[in-house]
């Protein structure tokens, strides 16, 4: 189905002279599938095209934001309305409180929001704010869970750093890197375990309530329970990174799915309707100790930019509770094609998923945890990449990635993909 890679060849051997690795993203260098990556240049619902003119289904989605799926027409005619009046003004405008009141009406533990321009800046102040609120300095989180990069948070993270098999990132001071403490996701007694030890220090526990960067991970029953219940004891803020799952896993996020209140919640991706955003929020205890109402530091240029207000806006306004059954509905068959495509040819197989999020691991192993995730055959998975990437169908170039469906993935593309499951698996039968 694919004619040929050859603009995007050229353009990489142009792009690598002028960024590192030639991109502006490490996982976007297809490295890990041993290719040169794609160069994309339109996308229209579930579709993108390449600058070769070839086409796809899109499960990455810009790493999760379009639910919509691409160019959704309204949120491209909000945005082109809002870019005639103004694209930023450093000031504040109407958006802003418009967006601000749809997050905390969806997500109620939200009880007031700062805007800022990225997860990363979402996490990061999060947790500044955490320490600030309590005074303390070690923070928790868990093996193979992605939080941005921020120096606190890039101790053995998932997503990218654990696509390219790297060590704790050089740059992160040892007297950063100290404070913070990682135990594998699921693991309640580990957790227990650090409260003993480092319960008087511990000012916050940032987690992933559906880990989604080292491929998806549920949280098994009584995990999230435990980490509210330990939390509230020892006075450690409860911190949930939903800048994926929000708006992903369900209607009110992922702790309206689980129904577990956090104290802090940090968003992004969907929230930002492709555009640049990220936001935390939680008890207004705690937001108000954020300047300029309190001490703790956090500012932004571009926080709370018209354009991206507007096309978050417009992304989450148009989600329902019909939308989340729609994914179910479509993550069913999709599924259930995988798995049987799969068996048939013989390809170790485990699948997880979380409303819109899938994880399709090649392992027959259960993934609980960043150790079961890495049973994954990785060499495996970068042929079944490249072989889909062929059949028309664009996955996350890593095994530690989830795919992320949207309203408008349609049955038809559903089963183009489990078509595409059954050319590719015979092929790597054959090997
Ligand atoms: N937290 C989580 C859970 C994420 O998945 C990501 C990005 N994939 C981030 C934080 C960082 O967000 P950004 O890339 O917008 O900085």
């Amino acid at each position: 189905m694919i004619k040929s890679y050859e603009q995007s060849k050229q353009a990489f051997t142009e792009a690598k002279e002028l960024m590192p690795g030639g991109v502006n993203s490490p996982v976007r260098a297809f490295k890990s599938v041993d290719m040169d990556p794609i160069f994309m240049e339109s996308g229209k619902g579930a579709i993108i095209k390449d600058i070769d003119g070839n086409e796809y289904i899109d499960y990455v989605l810009s790493w999760g934001p379009l639910i919509l799926g691409h160019t959704e027409p309204n949120v491209v005619k909000a945005i082109q309305q809002v870019a005639e009046t103004g694209t930023s003004f450093g000031a504040s405008t109407l958006i802003e409180n418009k967006l601000a009141k749809l997050v905390m009406d969806r997500v109620p533990s939200i009880e007031m929001v700062r805007m800022v321009s990225s997860g990363t800046e979402a996490t990061m102040s999060a947790l500044r704010l955490a320490r600030g609120f309590t005074g303390r300095n070690k923070i928790l989180k868990f093996e193979g869970s992605y939080h941005g990069h921020g120096d606190s948070l890039l101790i053995k993270a998932g997503s990218g750093v654990a696509t390219l098999g790297l060590p704790d990132s050089p740059g992160v001071p040892e007297s950063v890197a100290k404070n913070t403490i990682a135990v594998p996701f699921n693991d309640l007694e580990s957790v227990r375990h650090v409260f003993e030890n480092f319960g008087d220090d511990l000012a916050a526990v940032i987690v992933e309530p559906v880990a989604g960067n080292m491929g998806v991970v549920p949280p098994v029953e009584g995990f999230l329970e435990g980490l509210r219940e330990l939390t509230e004891k020892n006075g450690t803020v409860l911190i949930f990174d939903e800048v994926m799952t929000g708006f992903r896993v369900g209607y009110n996020c992922a702790q309206g799915y689980y129904g577990i209140t956090p104290d802090l919640t940090c968003l992004g991706k969907v929230i930002g309707g492709g555009l640049p955003v990220g936001a935390f929020g939680g008890k207004r205890e705690i937001m108000e100790m954020i300047a300029p109402a309190g001490p703790v530091y956090q500012a932004g240029t571009l926080s709370g930019n018209p354009l991206a207000m507007t096309a978050g806006y417009e992304t989450l306004t148009r989600l329902n509770e019909q939308t989340y059954d729609y994914f179910i509905e479509l993550g069913d068959i999709l599924e259930k094609g995988f798995r049987e495509a799969a068996t048939k040819y013989n390809i170790p197989h485990t699948v997880n998923r979380a409303g819109s999020m899938i994880g399709f691991f090649l392992t027959n192993e259960d993934v609980v945890n960043f150790d079961t995730a890495k049973t994954s055959d990785l060499e495996l998975f970068a042929k079944y990449f490249r072989l889909m990437a062929e059949e028309g169908i664009y996955l996350p170039p890593s095994q530690f990635e989830g795919l992320f469906l949207s309203s408008a993935h349609t049955v038809e593309h559903i089963e183009k993909t489990i078509q595409a499951f059954h050319t590719v698996f015979e092929k790597l039968s054959m090997n």
